[in-house]
């Protein structure tokens, strides 16, 4: 049997105002230079990180907890809105390393995708609003895309022997992208 390692029980209050976690141990930071390589148009991201000074990307407020089978991660994961060229921003997004594990997201904020595939090919995308579960089954690949004009805020819970591969995604890509098209929302 694979160790879990015993720790007390602890109440972790989320901000329904500025929905962000109260307190957490890790407060991890993207900024728009980490993307370089993942969008379509990579003229228009030097463009933005350029002219703004690197802004924020994305950011997750995380509790530090064993990363062990039968423990629980979780987190509050940011994704700010905006476009590069006609790209909605997104997540890079990642397989898990134990491919064999899922994920929930549940979007308290915003508006956009739950964007995933396998490697044999499937593709799925999920619409995310306020009050939208998506269940990430294992095997899915999985990147969230803010199309709206607020940040897409989501709680987040996946199991702790997990991991995260993002290496895969980053050299394979997803089919396909969301665009921002005469204002409008295109999946291609
Ligand atoms: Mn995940």
């Amino acid at each position: 049997m694979p160790t879990t390692t015993l720790i007390n029980p602890f109440t972790v209050q989320i901000d329904f105002v500025e929905l962000a976690m109260r307190e957490p141990d890790a407060h991890n930071v993207r900024l728009a230079s980490v993307m370089r390589g993942y969008y379509k148009d990579q003229e228009a991201l030097d463009r933005l990180i350029g002219g703004g000074g690197d802004p924020l990307h994305y950011e997750t407020f995380e509790k530090h907890l064993p990363e062990e089978y039968g423990h629980l991660l979780f987190c509050i994961s940011k994704l700010q809105p905006g476009v590069v060229g006609e790209e909605y921003f997104m997540t890079k997004g990642h397989y898990h390393t134990r491919v064999n594990t899922g994920e929930i997201y549940f979007c308290l904020q915003g508006q956009g995708y739950m964007v995933m595939k396998t490697s044999d090919g499937k593709f799925d995308a999920q619409r995310m609003t306020r009050g939208s579960l998506v269940y990430v089954p294992p095997y899915w690949g999985h990147r969230s895309v803010n199309t709206g004009g607020e940040p897409l805020t989501m709680f987040c819970v996946w199991p702790g022997d997990a991991g995260h591969n993002y290496g895969d995604i980053e050299r394979e890509g997803f089919p396909k992208r969301i665009f921002q098209r005469d204002g409008r929302e295109v999946i291609e």
